[in-house]
């Protein structure tokens, strides 16, 4: 790993202060996957600010819905009474997460903004646009069992691999942020950027932002994770989908899907749920949403599986809400 400075700071706009005025800079939290990309020589930062001091670490439950500071572990979050209780999808994303050790350490804004795991980008001798822009894309021609089948360009087509933002995504979370420019809110349909032709710009973080919570509004329906993975532990998603379902009489009231392992980005899709909403809860009706949901799927030479198995993840998820032919 090459020579990088270090601070602390104890405030958040100190925080945003000593990355805005110290170039090369980056933010540290848990470092559970930043220090593996210095290690690798994947990613460098010349300075690295350490937020771990900030008090941004609370979660916290209202009528309106659940704040989690950025700083909250993934861990804490977790085992929170309330988040088990009326945000069951999160409890489950996070943990089907990792490792027990990893949960304790790893941060909520962190676990956003970790990396792809595509193992050229990991991978400093090989090609790849995202980690060293204009080289080419390895996976395109080579081993790209675990790449996407939506949202890709010519240039990149990993996945994003946080379960949490999948969860996240389908109950309508917004990311708050503070950077020079003062707080600011983005919803997280919308925080992770398709490759296109910049591969290498993961999120539409500033530079010198800091996520400093996450905002989930309490949904009034129910809600469950399901990932699919090649091994039950320590392992990302091949497949996997966050559901937020109200089911009344058997009809589909309203319904959020998401989807992770499929996309370029932790994916919602209106397709799907359009065909859902107002229709009973049958499985004809859920493998119908399933082909609205793959219609645009490009699948390459390895990953084309994921096509029929996220197909079939939708039945086994959905129909345990009580479908029927
Ligand atoms: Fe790099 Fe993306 Fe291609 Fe992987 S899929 S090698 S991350 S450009």
């Amino acid at each position: 790993m090459k020579a990088f400075g270090y601070s602390q700071v104890r405030e958040p706009a100190e925080a945003v202060r000593a990355a805005r005025q110290t170039p090369g800079a980056a933010f540290i939290a848990g470092g559970t996957d930043l220090l593996n990309l210095m290690r690798d020589g994947a990613q460098h930062h010349d300075h690295l600010v350490d937020i771990n001091h900030l008090d941004l670490a609370s979660v916290a439950d209202s009528s309106k819905g659940l704040r989690i500071g950025g700083l909250a572990r993934m861990r804490h979050v977790a085992e929170h009474r309330s988040v088990r209780e009326r945000y069951p999808v999160l409890a489950e994303a996070l943990e089907a997460s990792a490792s027990p050790q990893v949960r304790n350490m790893a941060t909520i804004g962190g676990n956003l903004l970790q990396r792809t795991r595509c193992g050229y980008f990991r991978d400093a001798a090989s090609a790849c646009n995202k980690r060293a822009p204009g080289s080419g894309c390895s996976a395109l021609e080579g081993w790209n069992r675990g790449h996407a089948v939506l949202g890709g360009s010519e240039h990149c087509i990993a996945t994003h691999p946080s379960d949490l933002a999948v969860a996240l995504l389908a109950l309508d979370a917004v990311v708050h942020l503070l950077g020079p420019d003062g707080p600011r809110q983005v919803p997280v349909d919308g925080f992770h950027l398709r490759p296109g032709n910049a591969p290498h710009v993961d999120t539409v973080l500033r530079p010198a932002e800091l996520i400093t919570a996450v905002e989930v509004p309490r949904p009034a329906a129910r809600s469950r994770y399901l990932k699919l993975r090649d091994r039950a532990t320590f392992e990302f998603a091949v497949v996997s989908i966050a559901a937020v379902v109200d089911l009344r009489g058997g009809r589909v009231r309203d319904v959020r899907l998401a989807f992770g392992g499929i996309g370029t980005t932790p994916w919602r899709s209106p397709e799907a749920e359009a065909v859902l909403r107002g229709a009973p809860l049958t499985v004809d009706a859920i493998e119908r949403a399933g082909r609205a949901l793959v219609r645009d799927a490009v699948p390459r030479q390895h990953n084309g599986f994921k096509v029929e198995l996220v197909q079939r993840a939708l039945v086994e998820l959905l129909s345990g809400w009580g479908g029927s032919r």
